[in-house]
């Protein structure tokens, strides 16, 4: 059960549900947006559920300094970073690439929250980043500090609870406005866990829900493969009794663009019809490709007529990236 394992509450749940009407109209589906991107903290988005229960285990063990590791664009270093501010503790992230010489985007915001950011330009940086956190933190330990470290994306068994629970908040939600739950999610899937406890949370908590995940990353860790296990070991933790086999998930590798944080053109275009269709900002990264995987799945995997949820999990900040 989650409801045993530890967490320290961060920004503001539930989020809203948010009635995409004029999308919904023109798409031929009923569409709204479970607005993750508003969960609060450091700008908010899908991380900060995750970090609540990291966070829990590094106050437990008396942490002083969290240590991550992302993209130079990363939404979840920023957030992580927010999330040690508040919580009086230092945060340092190991980025992929260059210190840029006018940092922007997620870098300038990173940069505001007093993260310590080291930079390795390298392109096995994803093999070896899980040993370089740990050398940090044996070195960070040497002189005094306690480092907890946090996977890449926040994605582990542990942090994809928070997903679990948003299943659970989504049913709340339903239930108390006696919506009907819908046929299905569709989120975005990078290092995973957003997806995986999704799928976990969904066998619990909306099982006539289908969570469609739109990958947007070709790196190891969103494998078929990866995700069941991913999954298996979410809904093992979380006390949900299912297993996925890898070809047991709805997952679309159609739509990662020229490559993971480098922008697609129906990306882009899929960024604009939100924005002019219902005001709202997606990010190139993410969910601006996701948004067109929704549209490309219409009429195929997604039936006309379906009830729809998008998870927008945040990332805008990328928008404001230059170079
Ligand atoms: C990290 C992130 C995702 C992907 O979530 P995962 O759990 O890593 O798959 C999606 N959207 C945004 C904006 C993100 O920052």
């Amino acid at each position: 059960m989650t409801d045993q394992v530890d967490l320290v509450p961060l920004g503001f749940f539930p989020t809203p549900i948010d009635n995409w009407e004029n999308l919904g109209r023109e798409l031929g589906i009923s569409l709204s947006a479970k607005r993750d991107d508003l969960s609060g903290l450091g700008g908010g988005g899908n991380k900060i559920r995750k970090l609540q229960y990291f966070l829990a285990e590094a106050k437990a063990e008396k942490a002083t300094i969290l240590i991550t590791a992302g993209a130079a664009q990363s939404n979840h270093v920023r957030q992580t970073a927010a999330v040690a501010r508040k919580h009086g503790m230092r945060s340092l992230a190991l980025l992929r690439g260059q210190l840029p010489p006018n940092p922007s985007g997620n870098l300038l915001l990173d940069e505001l929250l007093g993260a310590e950011l080291e930079f390795h330009d390298r392109d096995d940086f994803n093999a070896i980043v899980v040993d370089l956190m740990l050398e940090r933190k044996a070195e960070l330990e040497a002189s005094g500090e306690r480092a907890y470290v946090i996977p890449i994306g926040g994605s582990s068994p542990l942090g994809a609870l928070g997903y679990v629970e948003c299943a659970k908040e989504l049913r709340e939600q339903f239930d108390a406005q006696r919506q009907r739950h819908p046929d299905y999610i569709v989120v975005a899937m990078g290092s995973g866990g957003t997806f995986a406890g999704l799928v976990a949370g969904c066998a619990r908590y909306l099982p006539n829900t289908q969570v469609l995940g739109i990958v947007i990353t070709t790196a190891s860790f969103a494998s078929r493969e990866c995700a069941a296990s991913l999954a298996n070991d979410t809904a093992r933790l979380a006390g949900v009794d299912r297993r996925w086999d890898a070809e047991d998930l709805l997952l679309n590798y159609d739509h990662i663009g020229p490559e993971y944080g480098i922008a697609s053109k129906e990306g882009n275009a899929a960024i604009r019809k939100v924005a002019e269709a219902e005001g709202v900002f997606l990010d190139p990264t993410y969910t601006g490709k996701v948004f067109a995987g929704l549209i490309a799945s219409l009429g195929a995997t997604i039936p006309a007529g379906s009830d729809v949820i998008f998870v927008h999990t945040g990332g805008s900040p990328a928008l404001f990236a230059r170079g």
